[in-house]
């Protein structure tokens, strides 16, 4: 099926086209357009043209379409967790949770459409400053540029294009090309909800050709982006004094106190480990559980694990599916045999059947080896025992990234401790590090990114504070 570029609120063709492949069976299932930076420009003057528009255009408007966007997605929710599966390989009972948050992300937004607000400044707390009434307003910046990754096509996609239009901005979205078909259905939605024509364009093409000319052209006033550290880093070198928001990769751990309840941890842990098949910025990637409980925890994790079962990610029975390509495969599978000649132990999994990947334990791996310091980014997860929940501490934060961590523990003073000392943008306490709901404020800190999504935090990073002063 040939697919169109969305501008100006006409689908257009392109002139070369790329075939877009299913992850886990391998079929062709799209002729995907590809952008050159002529398109891309169109896109932006769209975009522009849209942004006054966007600006003038009352908070309830623009929440009323929000609104109906979230409606339909509501009602073409089956549809939706359909291409996810396909395009993404995400197995369709993940994919149908994708969609439920998403319809959620565009109602936080249509919600948070309606207040966005200012404060008033008492200027004369100031000498020099008696007479005058002051308040602030938050206005929209213009044009945003939103760059997306294939692993949650649809929901974090809505975390970039729910707040820029909520905020009266208008957006060139280029999406990661695995997953093109999650934001051309968007396209059509919002087309379908009454956005004007223009403030919402959808490009598709490579990083380099598309990122590349949104980072550089002017019109675009804000960066929003989501995806890998080494590409986030380099659109930030490039980006001079436009906004950047960048959330970036992890290599995110939660920690197991001595007294805690292992039938209520250790499914979570699955969970955290396992979720589309570790493809998740904040899934489990390091376990480290005090030394009393190591053995107790190991088996029962290791036995939850072995109940996950692998296979087509449109099959209802389906846990866990193929990773997004067989070059990410390779890579993780290389890490595994690293780690396993640094004196690592396959406690799990650590095998390739057709193109899926087994959920694979390991111990006994070194803080030195990639699957601990890097980020895997696929279903491989370590377990090490560690004397104290404070030398635990010490691991998660001997890392590059600071994304979120967890802590199972019934010490509230540890817990309290855990809270101060983790160097991260979010810490769970008796939870993984994998929770996340679309309204709490959402970030990292080190190279896990800057800046913060979660809808009205999203907002502010979308906005410009302006004063206004008036003297009596
Ligand atoms: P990626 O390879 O960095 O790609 C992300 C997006 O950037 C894609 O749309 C990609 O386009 C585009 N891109 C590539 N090169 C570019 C360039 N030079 N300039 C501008 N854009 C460029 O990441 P991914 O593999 O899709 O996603 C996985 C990563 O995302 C992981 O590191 C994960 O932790 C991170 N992530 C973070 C969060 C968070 O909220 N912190 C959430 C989800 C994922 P192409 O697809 O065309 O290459």
């Amino acid at each position: 099926m040939k697919k169109a570029f969305y501008i100006a609120g006409e689908w257009r063709e392109g002139t070369v086209y790329a075939p877009l492949h299913a992850p886990y069976s391998g079929e062709r299932i799209a002729e995907i357009p590809q952008a050159d930076e002529r398109t891309v420009d169109q896109a932006i003057a769209s975009a522009q043209e849209a942004a006054y528009a966007m600006r003038r255009m009352p908070a309830h408007q623009r929440a009323a379409i929000l609104e109906k966007i979230s409606r339909l997605f509501e009602e073409r929710l089956e549809e939706a967790a359909r291409i996810i599966a396909l395009e993404a390989g995400k197995p369709i009972k993940t994919a149908r949770g994708e969609v439920i948050r998403t319809i959620q992300t565009y109602k936080f937004a249509a919600e948070e459409a309606k207040r966005i607000h200012g404060e008033t400044v008492p200027l004369d707390a100031a000498i020099g400053g008696e007479g005058r009434v002051a308040y602030t307003v938050r206005e929209p910046l213009g044009v945003i540029g939103a760059i997306t990754p294939f692993n949650f096509p649809m929901n974090l996609v809505a975390h970039k294009v729910g707040p820029a239009l909520a905020a009266g901005n208008a957006v060139v979205l280029k999406p990661a090309s695995q997953t093109p078909l999650s934001a051309f259905f968007l396209a059509e939605l919002a087309e379908a909800a009454g956005l004007p024509p223009g403030a919402l364009n959808v490009v598709t093409g490579s990083g380099g050709t598309v990122g590349d000319k949104l980072v550089a052209d002017p019109r675009i006033k804000a960066i929003t982006f989501t995806g890998s550290p080494a590409v986030g880093i380099g659109i930030r070198s490039r980006a001079g004094l436009k906004r950047v928001t960048l959330e970036l990769g992890s290599n995110s751990a939660v920690i197991v106190d001595r007294d805690v309840n292992l039938a209520a941890v250790v499914p979570r842990c699955v969970f955290g480990a396992f979720a589309y098949s570790g493809q998740v910025c904040i899934s489990v990637q390091r376990i480290y559980v005090v030394k009393e409980m190591y053995q107790a925890f190991l088996e029962a994790f290791v036995s939850e694990t072995r109940k996950l079962r692998g296979g087509d990610p449109l099959s209802e029975e389906t846990d866990y599916s193929a990773m997004i390509s067989p070059k990410e495969t390779e890579r993780a599978l290389a890490w595994i045999e690293e780690a396993k000649q640094r004196g690592a132990s396959v406690a799990c999994g650590g095998e390739v059947e057709g193109r899926v990947l087994q959920p694979t334990i390991l111990t006994g791996v070194p803080a030195d080896a990639k699957v601990s310091c890097q980020e895997v980014f696929g279903p491989v997860v370590l377990v090490n025992p560690v004397d104290s929940v404070e030398e635990a501490i010490a691991l998660v934060n001997d890392s590059r990234y600071g994304l979120q961590a967890g802590l199972y523990t019934n010490n509230l003073s540890l817990a309290l401790q855990a809270a101060d000392e983790l160097h991260v943008g979010g810490v769970m306490i008796n939870d993984v590090p994998t929770f996340r709901v679309d309204h709490m404020p959402y970030g990292g800190v080190k190279e896990s990114g800057m800046g913060r999504e979660g809808i009205r935090y999203a907002i502010e990073e979308l906005t410009e504070l302006k004063l206004v002063a008036i003297k009596r």
